[in-house]
């Protein structure tokens, strides 16, 4: 009995490994014409300054209107994107996109755009950005590009030039998801960003966990040491909110304040501020 129980587990498991390779070769197969059918969508997630309570930017957060699964979510699709390579179409049909919706609002709004590591590495990725602005009319200073640590770390050389070259268009670069890659300091370190974005999970922790709170203190005063904006990610609460301001966090991004929403929600938000 035993044994067979056994064997059914490593059946159950194999068919569920195989279930799974299905999934994503499928998705990986579906997404390399996610393109050309114009199947991607970005919404918007509003970033407010928390002295003045002014918008000062939206992040442009992608989503695949898939023809039978519906809308997908970037944790579904990204990583898949990124083995398959499909990941350079999509990031510079999010880049171009973005650059296009940003540059009808009014006003110095920011617009940030998600890097995945292939893009870094993608040696079109710089002249491409160069046209999407030059097409758009965004000023560079708008367009604002998010990193994560671990594509520093991929091929840093390589990585750290690129970035050098995006900069020196004009573009600012912002740190994503902070304090959660195995080299924080050291990434910071190598080169001059322009915002560190604090992992959510740092805010999600800080209510109950005194330490949480005591390293959001530290990013904040890095921060203001080497000049870098700080950004929290995630505030859902007013008890957040509130700790945030306390501790002197310039900016912050999160349910609190909007969920992604679709382009004209946003203009309409931007619209009602004035
Ligand atoms: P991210 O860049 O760190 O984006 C923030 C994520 O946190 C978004 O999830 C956002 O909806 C979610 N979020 C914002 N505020 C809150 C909050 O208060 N509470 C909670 N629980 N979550 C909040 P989303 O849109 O599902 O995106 C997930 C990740 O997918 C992004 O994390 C980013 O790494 C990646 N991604 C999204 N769009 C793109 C893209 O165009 N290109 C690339 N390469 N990656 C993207
Ligand atoms: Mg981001
Ligand atoms: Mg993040
Ligand atoms: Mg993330």
């Amino acid at each position: 009995r035993a044994k067979s129980g056994l064997a059914e587990k490593i059946c159950y498991y194999e068919s569920s490994m195989d279930e799974a390779a299905r999934v994503r070769r499928n998705t990986a197969r579906d997404l390399w014409t996610a393109v050309e059918n114009d199947e991607l969508r970005l919404l918007y997630q509003v970033q407010r300054s928390l002295g003045d309570n002014s918008i000062v930017g939206y992040e442009a957060l992608v989503r695949w209107q898939h023809p039978t699964r519906g809308l997908v979510p970037p944790v579904e699709f990204i990583s898949i994107a990124e083995e398959c390579g499909a990941i350079i179409e999509i990031g510079k049909w999010v880049l171009a996109q973005a650059c296009e919706d940003a540059a009808k609002w009014n006003g110095d709004i920011k617009i940030a755009v998600n890097l995945s590591p292939a893009q870094l590495t993608d040696p079109d990725l710089v002249a491409f950005v160069r046209q999407a602005l030059y097409r758009t009319g965004l000023s560079p200073r708008r367009l604002e590009l998010e990193i994560t640590e671990s594509m520093v770390i991929a091929d840093r050389t390589r990585a750290l030039h690129i970035l050098r070259q995006l900069k020196a268009l004009g573009v600012t670069i912002a740190i994503d998801d902070f304090g959660t890659g195995y080299s924080s300091l050291d990434t910071l370190n190598a080169f001059r960003f322009d915002k560190i974005k604090i992992d959510r999970s740092f805010l999600k922790d800080s209510e109950t966990n005194p330490q949480a709170r005591t390293i959001i203190r530290a990013i904040v005063a890095l921060g203001r040491s080497l000049e870098i904006k700080v950004l929290a990610e995630g505030v859902e609460t007013k008890n957040q909110l509130d700790l945030l301001k306390l501790e002197g966090c310039e900016e912050a991004q999160g349910y609190l304040f909007g969920r992604p929403e679709a382009v004209e929600a946003a203009e309409a938000r931007l619209l009602a501020q004035g």
